[in-house]
C-alpha cells in the first residue's frame, strides 16, 4: 500500500474473483456498454499469453523494473498471485479520478486488501462462480494456462472463494448478460 485516496464512494469500484471466474469477459462487456468507464492498465510480471497486447491488456514488466515501481512507490497495490507479481499503476488511477471518470479495479483479493485499506470508500465486488466445478471447467476451457498454473490457481480459487464475505457485494457469474446487468447497478449506471 502506498497511498491514501480521498473520493466518493462509488466512484473508484473493484472487482476480484478466483482465476476464471469471467472478470475478464465481464468487464470487456462492462466497457463496451458504458464507455466512460476507465479501467487500471495493471503491471505484470507474467508472460503475455497469445493475444494479449502490451499496454493494453497489461504492462508487461521485468521483475527488475516492477521491483523498481514498488520502490519508488508507483503502484496503489500489488501482490503476488501464482508464481508472478501484478500491481496498479498509482498515478493514471489519481488522474482519472480527479478529472470523474468512474474507474474500475480488476485485482485479485491481496490487492483488494490493500486498496480497502487506502481507499475505504472503494466499492468492492467479488464475482463467484455457480460451482467450483464450473470454474474449473471454465479455467481449463479457456486453454491459457499449463497443468500445473490450472493447478496453482485452483487453489487459490478456495481462499478467495471463502473470503467473498469481505467484500461490499458478491456476484455469482452464470448468465454473463445479467451479471453485468448487476455490476451496472452496483456501480450506479443503470436503475
Ligand atoms: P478471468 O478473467 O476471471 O480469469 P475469463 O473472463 O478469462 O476469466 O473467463 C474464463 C473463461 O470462462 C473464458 O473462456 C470465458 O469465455 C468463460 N466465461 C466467462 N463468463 C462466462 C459465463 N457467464 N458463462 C460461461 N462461460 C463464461
Ligand atoms: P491473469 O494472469 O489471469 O491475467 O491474472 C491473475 C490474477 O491477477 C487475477 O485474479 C487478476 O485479477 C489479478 N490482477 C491483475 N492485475 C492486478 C493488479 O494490478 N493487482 C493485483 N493485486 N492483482 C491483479
Amino acid at each position: 500500500m502506498t497511498a491514501t485516496i480521498d473520493l466518493e464512494r462509488g466512484r473508484l469500484t473493484v472487482i476480484t474473483g478466483p482465476s476464471g471466474v469471467g472478470k475478464g469477459s465481464l468487464v470487456n462487456e462492462l466497457l463496451e456498454r458504458n464507455r466512460e468507464i476507465w479501467l487500471s492498465i495493471s503491471a505484470t510480471t507474467r508472460a503475455p499469453r497469445v493475444g494479449e497486447v502490451n499496454g493494453e491488456h497489461y504492462f508487461f514488466v521485468e521483475k527488475d523494473e516492477f521491483n523498481e515501481l514498488v520502490a519508488n512507490r508507483g503502484l496503489l497495490e500489488w501482490a503476488e498471485f501464482s508464481g508472478n507479481f501484478y500491481g496498479t499503476p498509482h498515478k493514471p488511477v489519481m488522474k482519472k479520478l480527479q478529472l470523474g471518470f468512474p474507474v474500475l479495479l480488476e485485482i485479485e483479493l491481496e490487492g483488494a486488501r490493500q486498496v480497502r485499506k487506502s481507499c475505504p470508500e472503494a466499492f468492492q465486488i467479488f464475482v463467484a462462480p455457480p460451482s467450483f466445478e464450473e470454474l474449473e471447467r471454465r479455467i481449463r476451457g479457456r486453454g491459457t494456462e499449463n497443468e500445473q498454473a490450472i493447478f496453482k490457481r485452483l487453489a487459490r480459487a478456495k481462499d478467495e472463494i471463502s473470503a467473498s464475505n469481505e467484500f461490499n457485494a458478491v456476484i455469482i457469474n452464470d448468465n454473463l448478460n445479467l451479471a453485468v446487468q448487476e455490476i451496472e447497478k452496483l456501480m450506479g449506471l443503470i436503475a
